[in-house]
């Protein structure tokens, strides 16, 4: 069945919530049917971005993270906001190993992570302050039981 449908969830930007955010998307996620390995995918991107906010967002202090999840048809589309310091240059934020934090046994490899494991991964400011991650996956399972469906 298409699914239409959306949350939005805020939290403390401390690590301890990294793994609530990755349970929190894939339970809203399962009425799509989605496969194991692209719960699995998507449970990876949700914690490299989330991670992001937690880590680099705020270096002098506390704040939040806002995780909005939308079921647009067969689509899942994800964002994940903060309220930080942002990023200047995102493309070269993006680069494979480039990191601001190489000391911290961080390896650069974030938004790669991401770009492998969904369709599309997009930066903008969230409302002129702290970034904005939005990822979106295609969900094939779903997908392919609407064909099979459809057909019938
Ligand atoms: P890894 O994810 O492999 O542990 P990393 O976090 O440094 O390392 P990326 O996730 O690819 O690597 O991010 C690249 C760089 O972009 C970071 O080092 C940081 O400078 C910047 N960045 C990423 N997310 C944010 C954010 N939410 N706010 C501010 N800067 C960010
Ligand atoms: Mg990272």
């Amino acid at each position: 069945m298409k699914q239409n449908n959306f949350m939005e969830v805020r939290f403390k930007a401390d690590s301890v919530n990294e793994s609530f955010a990755r349970v929190c998307v894939a339970s809203f996620c399962l009425p799509l049917n989605p496969s194991l390995e692209e719960i699995s995918d998507i449970k990876t991107a949700v914690s490299e971005a989330v991670t992001n906010s937690i880590v680099h967002a705020y270096p002098k202090g506390e704040g939040i993270v806002i995780l909005r999840v939308e079921l647009d048809g067969g689509d899942i589309v994800i964002s994940v906001s903060d309220e930080g310091v942002g990023i200047k240059d995102y493309k070269k934020a993006r680069e494979p190993f480039y990191t601001t934090k190489p000391d911290e046994e961080r390896s650069g490899m974030g938004f790669s992570v991401m770009e492998t494991f969904m369709d599309s991964v997009e930066l903008s400011s969230n409302e002129g302050k702290g970034l904005k991650v939005v990822m979106r996956k295609s969900c094939r399972s779903c997908a392919l039981k609407e064909g099979a469906y459809a057909g019938r």
